[in-house]
């Protein structure tokens, strides 16, 4: 009854990915088991949060511990891209800017920009300052600041791999699976069936399946999550006008309209059909919110996305005047938020059995760092001192 391994993540996206790398440094035997990316497919089990070229990177989070992350992360970038030979990072800047004025943000910003030597600018006149950036436009009454490199965006295809590929250079070993169903041994290791039909056994376990963590017969108990739909618009931008863009950084927009709420957009970047497109994404009224794995996947598999089209072009029409909207699509995505506004990470109230999930919509530029805290419970039953010990406490759906 000798397991298979001494640490098995489950879920190979951006945090399960990173925790793989860094206990495959440091542990006995370690794997990581995931899903693929399905493209098209209508029969994967699961899906993810991750199927895109690029997500916002900054440092200055909405508190300490998240600025914290973010810094953590970035600072590993460098040696990320080295080691794996993937480059997914581009320094290219984010702007922050709420379009009523100064807000609780922007107010904290300088303190903690300074305690994690961020290198920024205020924006104090919008109309005057906000077309320097790639043609975006503000009301005059906005407040934002601008943070350089290393803000911009990465792509998270791309960190995952890097992540995975630094994994097996130290002896991890990935499989390409689903998760069913999870138990315990009388020894107290653990059993894990998959789709495939086969089974592994582990000394430990660690849960990173995103939006999907609440799903199978994996943890003992639900998390207080809620899970929810997320909608952009990529616009096509050909590839005589990217010059047009190219002083255009990612944008976090603060607005609250009708129609759209919290703005989020990342300049044109290469998709894998070749062309260049602009994203931009939001929360919209008619967001569909998540109770169950089928409306998950139904969500993946038979929805259209189509009619969230208008109110997002509107939006960017609004933001970027000058850009063509008549090349366009939408793309579906998951979502999903705790109940503590930080992202979960520890040992759940079975021994051995970790978990590090709840993404916040922030997750894939502290993934690093949120593996990195994962790993390091699991190995020596502490999180790093930088963080305080309450920093990532879980919080479940009460029992019936
Ligand atoms: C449209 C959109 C835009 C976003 N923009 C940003 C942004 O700009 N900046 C930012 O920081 N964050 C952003 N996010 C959030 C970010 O992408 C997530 O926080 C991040 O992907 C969370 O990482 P994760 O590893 O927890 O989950 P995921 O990346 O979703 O990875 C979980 C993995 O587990 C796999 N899995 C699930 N269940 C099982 C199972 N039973 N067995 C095996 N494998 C399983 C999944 O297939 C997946 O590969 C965005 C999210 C969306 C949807």
């Amino acid at each position: 009854m000798i397991p298979d391994f001494d640490i098995l993540v489950i879920g190979k996206g951006l945090v399960g990915s990173a925790a793989a790398k860094y206990l495959s440094g440091s542990a006995g035997k370690v794997a990581v088991i995931g899903a693929d990316e399905p493209g098209e497919s209508k029969s994967s089990l699961v899906y993810a949060s991750h199927y895109d070229q690029a997500r916002v990177q900054r440092i200055v989070g909405k508190d300490e511990v998240w600025t914290r992350l973010n810094f953590d992360s970035t600072e590993q970038y460098e040696s990320i891209q080295k080691k794996s030979g993937i480059h997914f990072h581009y320094g290219i800047g984010c702007l922050y800017v709420n379009a009523y004025g100064e807000d609780d943000y922007l107010r904290n910003f300088s303190s903690l920009a300074r305690k994690f030597d961020v290198t920024y600018k205020p924006i104090e006149h919008a109309e005057e300052n906000y077309n320097d950036f790639g043609g975006l436009v503000f009301p005059g009454k906005a407040a934002g600041i601008i943070e350089s490199n290393p803000s911009g965006y990465i792509n998270p295809r791309l960190l995952i791999k890097a992540q995975l590929e630094i994994t097996k250079q130290q002896g991890g070993l990935i499989i390409s699976d689903t998760v069913i169903k999870l138990s315990v041994r009388d020894n107290g290791s653990f059993l894990l069936e998959t789709e495939s039909g086969k089974t592994y056994s582990t000394k430990q376990v660690l849960v990173a399946t995103g939006s999907f963590i609440n799903y199978f017969d994996i943890l003992p108990q639900k998390l207080k999550l809620i899970t929810k739909g997320e909608v952009v618009l990529l616009v096509k931008v050909d590839e005589e006008l990217l010059d047009r863009y190219s002083t255009l950084p990612s944008l976090l927009y603060e607005i609250d309209e009708d129609e759209t709420e919290a703005i989020y957009l990342i300049p044109p970047v290469k998709y894998p059909d070749g062309n260049y497109y602009l994203k931009i994404g939001c929360n919209s009224p008619d967001d569909v919110f998540f109770d169950t794995l089928e409306q998950v996947q139904n969500w993946f598999r038979n929805s259209k996305s189509e009619s969230y089209a208008p109110a997002r072009s509107r939006a960017l029409q609004r933001l970027l005047p000058s850009l063509n909207l008549d090349d366009s699509f939408t793309k579906k995505c998951v979502i999903s938020w705790t109940a503590t506004g930080r992202p979960y990470i520890g040992e759940t109230a079975v021994k051995g059995l970790f978990l590090a999930g709840g993404c916040n919509g922030y997750s894939a530029m502290c993934s690093d760092a949120i593996g990195r805290v994962a790993a390091q419970l699991i190995l020596n039953g502490n999180i790093p001192e930088d963080y305080p010990a309450n920093a990532f406490g879980i919080e479940y759906v009460d029992e019936e």
